[in-house]
């Protein structure tokens, strides 16, 4: 792919103020996109947790920071016709289906034995107690799953190319991890028209992003993002899952650390190099 042909995003989602976690993943975006584009996109889907002031805050510490996103922010709260027509043409396909279970049925159901078996991108392993119902039934109240084995069965072996430095290479996907341990992702969460999962997909596609960057808790998460790009035959993009920014004592940096907030440290007279220098990365050409 010609260089100034890739194009990159930097996807926060304004529940809090920005950190020095997010300042490392936008700046690895601008870094991976090179000569290419680096886009913004604001996650904000859950308007329970998100605050117009924090979006604003966004904006105004990123320009502050030197990062240089190219053309309109997309804000995925404009986006739920998009997100609505993905998953017609799930359902056209007969691969998902509506869930009126809530967290407590999903725990009652769960026998003891399932405690300490892994967790997948979205936690524990949803036992199925919906998968027969058909979205002729689905009503504002339900959530939307991904029939995962009705899914898997649509399509051939699936793998994804990953440029990060913990896992470099190409990725075949596991379609046992899928079925036994992602399960029956949710595609869109009660009242919300959406989730994670579909929206990054749909959105990644609607941005042409080439190389998606983030942080590598959501590792996992791609395996289900690579399976949807290809249930809704959308591009796959490379991933580039890059390390997370810690504390001193080792915890990942939360919003609610804000003694790490990219505004605290500007009050605090940083420069941007300062902070790209604490975050081990190069000064600013
Ligand atoms: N919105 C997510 C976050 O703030 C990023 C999702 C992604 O890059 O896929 O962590």
């Amino acid at each position: 792919m010609p260089l100034e042909a890739r194009a990159t995003r930097f996807a926060p989602s304004p529940t809090g103020p920005l950190h020095l976690g997010h300042a490392y993943a936008a700046l690895i975006a601008q870094e991976r996109a090179g000569a290419g584009r680096v886009l913004l996109r604001i996650e904000d889907i859950d308007q329970s947790r998100c605050r117009p002031e924090f979006e604003t805050q966004i904006y105004d510490d990123l320009r502050w920071l030197g990062f240089d996103w190219v053309g309109p922010v997309m804000r995925q709260s404009d986006r739920l016709p998009a997100y609505r027509a993905a998953l017609a043409g799930l359902a056209a396909v007969g691969v998902i289906y509506p869930c009126r279970c809530t967290r407590a049925d999903i725990r009652a159901s769960l026998s003891a034995p399932q405690e300490g078996a892994p967790l997948g991108p979205d936690g524990v392993t949803y036992p199925g107690t919906c998968r027969a119902r058909s979205m002729s039934e689905a009503s504002p109240q339900d959530a939307i799953r991904l029939n995962m084995s009705a899914a898997l069965a649509r399509v051939g072996r699936l793998s994804f190319v990953e440029h990060g430095p913990e896992h470099p290479g190409r990725h075949v996907i596991d379609n046992d991890w899928l079925r036994d341990v992602a399960g029956d992702v949710v595609l869109a969460r009660r009242d919300m028209g959406t989730s994670y999962h579909l929206s990054v997909v749909v959105d990644d596609a609607a941005q042409a992003i080439t190389e998606v960057t983030r942080g590598s808790d959501l590792f996992d998460a791609t395996s289900v993002h690579v399976l949807l790009q290809a249930l809704l035959q959308l591009p796959q993009p490379s991933y580039y899952h890059h390390a997370l920014i810690r504390d001193d004592d080792g915890k990942r940096l939360a919003k609610r650390d804000d003694a790490r907030a990219l505004a605290l440290c500007r009050a605090h007279g940083q420069t941007p190099d300062d902070i790209r220098l604490s975050l081990g990365l190069a000064p600013d050409a």
